[in-house]
């Protein structure tokens, strides 16, 4: 590579993201092989992930290792963390992306619908950040970055468990920020508006037309968007900040 390479902003840097199969997680995970860091990618579908170790290993030779399994569960996440320090040496950044939604009005809401949102999207930040802080604060040094949604600013009708999910990671974010802000470790949090993934998809002609009327960047956003400000948040650019959420929706919510 010539010496005029501009500088990888992740060069050496672990980083373990869930949720990487597809979509938002998938695209964070390229670009930050591409920005030099080596990966520990958790989904439960293990052919997508092997897949994309494939993809990020020929994009930048990085080394790569991959656990499919439920975030829900405390032992595999506490398992996996052990097996990313013993094999890739380090964790600097943590990436809790994982996320589902089972939509519904609140007052009809299953306690099952309640607990698959919450334990899938909040519990596991808990899980995978607690396992996390520890070799982080020995280190000196580490990055969290939970991504929320612009629902856990706002609420929706019919996402009462998605909304309280996501309002849950970002004053988790914040806490962990208070607590670990002195060991040099950064949690923040990012609020992504509407993203086209397959957790988009599934929304009719009608809706997607009055959402766009709602966003002034007059766009959906790319997963590219998301994991820009994941970059941001990872690399030493971000060095005094902490505690906050970066907001990702072309100007939806201000
Ligand atoms: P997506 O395409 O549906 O991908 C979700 C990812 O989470 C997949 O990799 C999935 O992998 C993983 N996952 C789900 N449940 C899991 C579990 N129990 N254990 C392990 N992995 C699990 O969603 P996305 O749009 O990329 O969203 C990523 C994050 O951004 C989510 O937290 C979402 O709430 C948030 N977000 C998205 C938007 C948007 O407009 N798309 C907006 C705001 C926030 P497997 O199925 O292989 O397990």
């Amino acid at each position: 590579m010539s010496s005029n390479a501009p500088k990888k902003k992740l060069e050496g840097r672990v980083a373990l993201i869930t949720g990487a199969s597809r979509g938002i997680g998938r695209t964070i995970a390229l670009l930050f092989a591409r920005e030099g860091a080596k990966l520990a990618l958790v989904a439960r579908n293990a052919e997508m992930l092997e897949a994309l170790a494939v993809e990020a290993r020929a994009l930048s030779g990085t080394d790569v290792i991959t656990g499919a399994f439920d975030v829900k569960d405390a032992a595999k996440v506490a398992e996996f963390t052990d097996k990313t320090l013993d094999t890739l040496g380090r964790l600097d950044i943590l990436v809790n992306n994982a996320g589902v939604t089972r939509d519904g009005l609140f007052m009809r809401m299953s306690e099952a619908d309640w607990d698959e949102v919450l334990d899938t999207n909040l519990k596991s930040a808990f899980l995978f950040m607690r396992a996390a802080a520890k070799p982080m604060m020995k280190q000196r040094s580490g990055r969290i970055i939970n991504i929320a949604s612009i629902i856990g600013l706002i609420g929706n009708a019919g996402q009462a468990n998605y909304a309280a999910s996501k309002a849950g990671l970002i004053a988790l974010a914040k806490s962990a920020a208070k607590e670990l802000g002195s060991r040099n470790i950064l949690v923040n949090a990012i609020a992504p508006g509407f993203i086209e993934t397959d957790m988009t998809h599934a929304l009719g002609e009608d809706q997607r037309a009055a959402i766009l009327k709602t966003i002034p960047a007059g766009r959906f956003g790319k997963p590219e968007d998301v994991a820009q400000a994941a970059l941001y948040l990872a690399s030493d650019e971000s060095a005094f900040v902490t505690g906050q959420v970066i907001t990702v929706d072309g100007g939806m919510v201000m």
